[in-house]
């Protein structure tokens, strides 16, 4: 074992199951090892690295903000801040913008202004939302218990109540939820990342938005992973053609440091004063500039690209052996293995040199760079093939 690897072992936190690689550099998709080896990146750090790593512009962005201003408090004003709200609010038809540092910070912002909304609209107690079963919305407490899985709930006790789960791409138990429940909000992932890389359909997210209109509800979809160019739109809600009351983002927002952002609709621009909600690196101006230069090259080319190389990657894998099923959009995929675990697999990917993830329910999850080049993909699906085919082994 690498020292690095020891020590890692030792002294930090036991909470990830880590593949045995120490990665110390990268460029574009291709990560560097400190084994000497190079592989190629389908995973882009779980939809972080939008544009690979160490993207030029981007480092350029950080380091340009970093030697101007790297922080000061949500006191004062930034230029980044404001611009990437701008930007944000501007290509999207969101009025607001808060920003905080993950994807289960801006899901908690989703859902204290869903919140509030049913108090004020509806009076107290109307606090109830309503996640999908096989969801994944963060690791706090109260996002937990949004979660849809049972396992995530088991070791935590008590979690936030006012919480209840429907199926997806299923309307009726939606409704019969919203009959039987003081419901504020319907929380949503278009494409269940961890979940399986389950992809609702368009009858049933159009479905919950025609719901919660009705019943004057929140939509809420948490875009974290499926956000910022990952499924082909710049947000998933815009491929399906409708509008949230609140999308929440984070992950690659800011193409590998840390931000996360709830977008507030016109129905809900008003919904917080100074005080109701807040954060201390919320918005910061080194991570703005570099989520700016991101969302400003996630253009029409970029996301045409995106939907020619899902496109590729669906050709190339469909019907080979050991290929049970692949589904997904964009660049956001899951296949599931016909012969051995997703695991195994992964690690068998690993060992040729191709980095990949695994989801709930058996997938192989591949969220590679949305500009990887077309050479490195095509090369790291030959390796995925081969491995898919295995019938044993490298376990
Ligand atoms: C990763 C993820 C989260 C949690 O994001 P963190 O930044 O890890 O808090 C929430 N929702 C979805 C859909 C995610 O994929």
């Amino acid at each position: 074992m690498s020292n690095i690897m020891e020590t890692d072992s030792t002294y930090v936190a036991d909470t990830y199951a880590r593949f045995p690689v120490v990665i110390q550099g990268g460029h574009g998709s291709v990560a560097f090892g400190e084994d000497g080896r190079e592989y190629i990146d389908l995973g882009s750090g779980i939809a972080v690295n939008v544009f690979g790593y160490s993207d030029e512009a981007w480092v350029k962005a950080v380091s340009d903000q970093l030697h101007r201003v790297q922080h000061t408090s949500n006191l004062y004003y930034t230029g980044p801040c404001a611009d990437l709200a701008k930007e944000l609010c501007e290509r999207t038809g969101m009025k607001k913008v808060f920003f905080c540092n993950s994807g289960a910070e801006a899901n908690e912002c989703a859902i204290k202004a869903a919140r509030r909304y049913g108090e004020l609209k509806h009076g107290k107690g109307c606090s109830t939302i309503i996640t999908l079963k096989d969801s994944f919305h963060g690791r706090t407490l109260t996002t937990l218990s949004a979660t849809g899985q049972d396992h995530f709930h088991e070791l935590f006790q008590p979690l936030t109540p006012g919480f209840v789960y429907a199926e997806g791409n299923d309307l009726g138990s939606v409704k019969q939820l919203i009959e039987t429940n003081d419901v504020c909000g319907v929380m949503i992932e278009t494409v269940q990342g961890e979940g399986g890389v389950n992809v609702m359909t368009p009858d049933f997210v159009k479905g919950v938005r025609a719901l919660c209109d009705e019943h004057d509800l929140i939509m809420i979809i948490d875009e974290v992973q499926t956000g910022n160019g990952r499924t082909g739109s710049l947000y998933s809600f815009q491929e399906y053609g409708i509008l949230p009351d609140v999308a929440t983002t984070a992950k690659g927002l800011g193409g590998g440091l840390p931000i996360g952002a709830a977008m507030l609709s016109e129905k809900l621009q008003d919904i917080f004063h100074p005080g109701d909600n807040g954060s201390t690196f919320g918005g910061n101006p080194a991570v703005a500039a570099g989520a700016l230069c991101v969302l400003k090259r996630i253009d029409e080319d970029c996301l045409a690209a995106v939907k020619e190389k899902s496109k590729l990657i669906f050709d190339t894998l469909e019907g080979q052996a050991g290929v049970k099923s692949i589904r997904g959009l964009g660049l956001m995929i899951g296949i599931e293995p016909e012969y051995r675990s997703a695991k195994e697999i992964a690690s068998g990917c690993l060992k040729n040199g191709v980095l990949v993830l695994t989801a709930g329910k058996n997938r192989v999850r591949l969220l590679p760079a949305l500009n990887i080049p077309e050479a490195d993909l095509m090369k790291a699906l030959e390796v995925l093939k081969k491995e898919f085919a295995k019938k044993e082994g490298n376990a």
